[in-house]
């Protein structure tokens, strides 16, 4: 299911990274996913009952970590 966010709170919502970027409705590859994408880093934060859940702690993925996180391959 999509997530169904006002345009204008997606519009004020940012990444909480240091990059602040903005977000977008689910992923590049599941546009339909339960997910707000960071436009810089591609931190993906997961939605709740329809509630962003901006916490780095909860993030998923991105391009800018330095953990043992496998799971964007860049193949
Ligand atoms: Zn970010």
């Amino acid at each position: 299911m999509a997530v169904t966010l006002d345009p204008q709170l997606l519009d004020i919502l940012a990444c909480p990274s240091a990059d602040h970027a903005p977000l977008t409705a689910g992923t590049p590859d599941d546009p339909d996913a339960d997910v707000l994408t960071c436009t810089s880093c591609g931190r993906r934060y997961p939605v709740r009952d329809g509630i962003p859940v901006l916490l780095l702690d909860e993030a998923d993925g991105g391009d800018s970590g330095t953990g043992g996180d496998s799971g964007a391959g860049s193949a």
